[in-house]
């Protein structure tokens, strides 16, 4: 029977490649808004429990027909990945440490129980479609093709149980930069009752599902006059992220080194390659192997992974100690924090040119550097 045979796994040579017959014009780069401009083609593949992962598939561009009972629709064993494809020196395609992307996939796709998958083989796959759409990535400096690697449950059923169907796809979208240049800071309303992750939630994990629940809150917040909410946790408010970025702040020491500090990584917090990165950078200013642009080389910089309270920012406000706070996410890269909006107060942080101080700026060159190939970091660009 059908049953004692293991199914067919993911394999990138089988993929069979439908090229469009007609090319879409390219967007102008500067109308380029995140997420809206859609490619040729896309990549998918589907699993089920009979036949394993099928052949994969590049193909034009288009929408799927999915069962309404999917459990997708009901359920949300949903997953994705956000990455990003750059032109390096030669103008062809890198891309930022994929692997971390692929192996946050992993973890994600286990979390809600959808089947595994070798994400060696997808990421060839997704290599071979950014290939064929190559002529996405606009050549511009600060632009890049966004990628979009999901994974949905497709049993197509009502029972309240794991997905045993799965569809993989990948569909790419050209991005400019996310705050053009001389941009304020963002402003952030601190929210702690809405909460985005709870301990032995899935804040930890790329699931679709962490991402609705926050619309509201953040509608509230829009209407208040800030961009972005400050997620926090707990009666001692614990500051988790902003928005959909990993958190930061810099402040000065009494030794005249610099207190580089993010919340730790306890499952509340979307482990995130920015936030790996800035972390793995700052180390190597700090030891000298580096010097990030624009930082004397003489400043350490103190990396702590720890908890980081709204009440110690405001202490630390307080004894004029605050130099900078900033958000970290593929998409952004870095992004200036310029105001937060705490129990009626706004914190208002030390204004620069480009809104980004100079460790958020020296940060957001140094990851943009490696990422197009100017400079070479551990195999970073790929
Ligand atoms: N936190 C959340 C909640 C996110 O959605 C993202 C974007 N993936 C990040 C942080 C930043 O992660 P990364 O640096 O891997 O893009």
């Amino acid at each position: 029977t059908h049953a004692e045979v293991a199914p067919v796994e993911l394999d990138a040579s089988k993929v069979i490649i439908n090229l469009a017959d007609e090319l879409k014009p390219l967007a102008a780069p500067e109308t380029l808004k995140f997420g809206e401009t859609k490619t040729d083609h896309m990549l998918i593949v589907h699993y089920d429990p009979v036949h394993g992962w099928g052949a994969p598939e590049i193909k034009p561009y288009g929408p799927l027909t999915l069962d309404p009972m999917s459990s997708c629709f009901q359920y949300c064993p949903n997953v994705f990945e956000g990455m990003k494809a750059y032109l390096g020196p030669n103008g062809e395609a890198r891309l930022f440490r994929p692997m971390l992307n692929m192996e946050r996939l992993v973890r994600s796709a286990d979390r809600v129980a959808l089947p595994p998958f070798d994400h060696n083989q997808l990421l060839i796959l997704i290599k071979r479609l950014i290939q064929v759409d190559s002529r996405w990535i606009p050549g511009l400096p600060g632009y890049s093709l966004y990628i979009r690697p999901t994974i949905i449950g497709t049993r197509p059923a009502l029972g309240v149980t794991a997905s045993d169907s799965a569809c993989i796809f990948v569909v790419l979208s050209p991005a400019g930069p996310y705050f053009s240049a001389g941009a304020k800071g963002i402003s952030l309303l601190a929210v702690g009752e809405s909460v985005r992750s709870w301990p032995g939630g899935t804040g930890g994990h790329k699931l679709g599902l962490n991402y609705a629940p926050g619309f509201q809150p953040q509608r509230i917040a829009a209407k208040q006059g800030y961009d972005q909410i400050l997620w926090l946790l707990g009666d001692d408010e614990k500051v988790t992220e902003v928005g959909a970025m990993n958190f930061f702040l810099a402040a000065k020491r009494d030794d005249g080194d610099v207190d580089l500090i993010t919340p730790p990584l306890d499952g509340t917090i979307l482990p995130g390659l920015t936030r790996a990165s800035t972390i793995a950078l700052a180390q190597a200013h700090t030891t000298g192997r580096i010097t990030l642009p624009g930082v004397p080389g003489s400043t350490k910089l103190h990396m702590h992974e720890r908890p980081l309270t709204m009440s110690e920012i405001a202490s630390l406000f307080d004894q004029g100690k605050v130099l900078e706070a900033f958000g970290v996410g593929t998409a952004v890269i870095v992004a200036p924090v310029g105001r937060i909006g705490w129990k009626g107060r706004d914190f208002v942080f030390p204004v620069y040119k480009e809104a980004l101080g100079p460790i958020g700026k020296g940060m957001w060159n140094m990851i943009t550097d490696i990422q197009t190939e100017k400079v070479e970091f551990d195999g970073w660009s790929v």
